[in-house]
């Protein structure tokens, strides 16, 4: 039986290749194989117009770069989104293609550093969003201004200026992926990773036990799982406490955590 798609996407992009590389191997590919995810990779210049599919322009008011044109990426988008002849609103929103829900059919994402910064609450929502998301991806100085009207979001990987968005939605879709059922496979469970209970995820280790003088800790050799897990529990306080403490600020912790964090405290 084939399983459900949990995730609809479209990335809209001037360098399909980019993306094609980021979400077409290892976990993304098999996931799409299986059917639990669907990226469709569009290329604006298709939506282009002239002999020379120009995509982008010079900036009015002038200045250096170039600017990509609005046309392409409101046709893309309104591909996308599934609709051919809106209604145009004096935002220039789209206003029709709505499901039988009342819901728009499609959750329109700008990716440019303006936006708030992605995150593991972001990626939780995103696994759970049943309509199609549609990323657009910029690119030279930036799209034009009055493509910000067909968004329902801006979204940034961080505050550095990237070359254009490819790399920052194909990061959103891994991570988002990841949390969707069964792209994973059992072995390697999101549930266990960094920000999933609220703590940084604790060290790994594999063979060999010694290396250039460095011992794995005796505890996880000891086929003890009760003592491996608190181990790995407290591993995992102690390496929050000590990189991201606003984090810990966040979690909730049982009374086994505040025992273990009292712990670390007397150990330094
Ligand atoms: N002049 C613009 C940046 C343009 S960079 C500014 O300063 O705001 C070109 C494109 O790369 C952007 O349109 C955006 O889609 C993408 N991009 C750059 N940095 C990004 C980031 N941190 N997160 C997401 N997308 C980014």
């Amino acid at each position: 039986m084939r399983p459900v798609c949990r995730m609809n996407c479209e990335v809209l992009t001037l360098f399909p290749g980019i993306v094609e590389a980021a979400v077409g191997d290892s976990i993304l590919k098999r996931a799409q194989e299986k059917g639990l995810i669907h990226i469709k990779i569009t290329d604006i210049r298709s939506f282009a117009k002239g002999k020379h599919k120009t995509a982008d322009d010079a900036p009015f008011g002038g200045g250096p770069g170039m600017v990509m044109k609005p046309e392409p990426v409101f046709e893309a988008v309104e591909a996308a989104v599934g609709l051919r002849g809106r209604e145009e609103t004096t935002q220039g929103k789209i206003s029709a293609g709505e499901s039988e829900g009342g819901q728009p059919a499609a959750h329109v994402i700008l990716m440019s550093p303006q936006g708030p910064v992605f995150d593991h609450e972001k990626a939780l929502e995103f696994s759970r969003e049943t309509r199609k998301i549609i990323f657009i991806c910029g690119r030279y100085e930036g799209i034009d201004e009055r493509v910000r009207t067909l968004a329902d979001e801006e979204l940034s990987l961080g505050d550095f200026v990237l070359s254009g968005g490819e790399l920052a939605a194909a990061a959103v879709i891994e991570a988002t992926a990841r949390l969707i059922p069964g792209v994973l496979g059992d072995e390697e469970s999101a549930g266990l990773d960094s920000f999933y209970d609220g703590l940084l995820d604790y060290p790994h280790y594999t063979r060999p036990a010694q290396y250039r003088g460095m011992k794995v800790p005796d505890v996880l050799m000891s086929g003890n799982h009760a003592e491996i897990r608190r181990w790995r529990r407290k591993e995992a306080l102690r390496a929050t406490i000590k990189k991201r403490p606003d984090l810990l600020e966040k979690a909730t912790l049982t009374a086994e955590d505040r025992r273990l964090i009292e712990e670390l405290k007397n150990e330094n």
